[in-house]
């Protein structure tokens, strides 16, 4: 078999630790993904003059996956906007054609206590959110904030979809779904704005031409957002615009308790390298310090391996070890009670990959 590329970009802050703890665990299947490193954001600046070069580029072109851990932090927070860390993601990010953001709400049994609701109402938990990445009010034209002449000011900004963009989203949505629990659950405010009525409208069709086993239903917005504090548990994958998106999968994030434990996903069209990152930044503050939470980055390159490399199994044996370490009362400082003794950033990879060694065969 032809081992799958993988570019991992530690970046900056905490970026290298859980980068260096992430590649330890992939290097249990180094039979089927090799791995090559590069630079990004803040940590490019300094050694190449931007925040991502062309060749690194190019080399994430030619992967099969992007695994990034976080870039920026105060050295470069006084560059012009134009030069900054964010704006090499920002490049990745369109040049690979990302269209759809995929952030799972995964409860661990060990941390349902961690919720700010009650644990009853999460425990067991496993929600997809899949949002539109690059259409939306956050692009769409006209835009902009106009002078009225008489003392007023008017702020305008459109919410904008085109068919295809509606259906390259919902198709990978459906996917997913298909891949899980067989539900999709299409949100928008199709009541009061005609691009949801064309929304509902794109993803009916799309279900029943190429989609009919998986069971699809339609939400507004608002009620999505209670209905997700509320019970959770209805929902599969859910599929939503830029705008919607944005604020439901923080909204779900948050189900789970904690920043150092959530993974992301972005996807472009089928077949081209999807890039995977933790949702957490470079956290500064404790940089260096061997005291970072390795697990959302190690989450990240789970989905990574089921959905970028076709090896699911490996992504479930990395998924499942998390689950165990856990289990066994292992915590970063992040996730530790007063009383418990946290452990490192490095003994939290070394543990995972115990356990990912250990279910091997
Ligand atoms: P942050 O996510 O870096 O940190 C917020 C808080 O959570 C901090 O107290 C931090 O110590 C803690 N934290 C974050 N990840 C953790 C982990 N894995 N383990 C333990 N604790 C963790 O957000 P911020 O402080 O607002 O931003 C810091 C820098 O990161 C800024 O330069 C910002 O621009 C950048 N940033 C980058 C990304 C990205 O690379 N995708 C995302 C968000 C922020």
């Amino acid at each position: 078999m032809v081992r799958k590329k993988i570019l991992l970009l530690p970046g900056d802050g905490i970026g290298p630790e859980i980068a260096a703890a992430t590649a330890t665990v992939l290097d249990c299947f180094r039979a089927d993904v090799e791995v090559a490193e590069g630079l990004i954001g803040g940590a490019a600046i300094d050694q190449e003059g931007v925040p991502l070069s062309d060749a690194t580029l190019a080399m994430a072109k030619a992967s099969d996956a992007v695994l990034m851990g976080a870039v920026g932090g105060p050295k470069w927070d006084t560059l012009p906007f134009a030069a900054r860390p964010e704006r090499g993601l920002l490049r990745l990010r369109k040049e690979l054609g990302l269209f759809a953001n995929l952030r799972p709400a995964l409860v661990f049994d060990a941390l349902a206590e961690s919720s700010t609701l009650k644990a009853e109402v999460v425990r067991g938990l496993d929600i997809m959110i899949v949002r539109e990445l690059t259409g939306g009010i956050y692009f769409g034209e006209p835009r902009g904030i106009e002078d009225l002449g008489n003392g007023e000011r008017r702020g305008v900004n459109t919410q904008v979809y085109t068919t295809s963009e509606i259906r390259r989203v919902a198709r990978a949505a459906f996917t997913l779904a298909r891949a899980r629990k067989g539900r999709l659950c299409s949100v928008e405010k199709a009541n009061v704005m005609e691009s949801g009525v064309l929304w509902r409208e794109e993803v009916t069709r799309l279900h029943a031409e190429e989609f009919p086993e998986v069971a699809l239903s339609h939400m507004y917005a608002d009620n999505c957002a209670m209905q997700l504090v509320r019970a959770p548990h209805q929902f599969d994958v859910i599929v939503t615009d830029n705008l919607f998106g944005d604020l439901l999968s923080d909204l779900a994030a948050m189900l789970t308790g904690s920043l150092g434990m959530l993974p992301s996903a972005s996807l472009g069209a089928p077949g081209a390298p999807g890039l995977y990152e933790p949702v957490h930044g470079s956290a500064p503050d404790i940089a260096g310090k061997n005291l970072a939470n390795p697990l959302a980055m190690i989450l990240s390159a789970a989905m990574m391996l089921r959905l970028s490399c076709g090896l699911a199994q490996a992504a479930e044996r990395i998924e499942a070890a998390v689950g165990r370490v856990l289990a066994k009362g292992l915590r970063t400082a992040d996730l530790a009670a007063p009383s418990g003794t946290p452990v490192s950033t490095r003994a939290m990879a070394a543990a995972v990959v115990g356990e990912v060694q250990g279910s091997a065969g």
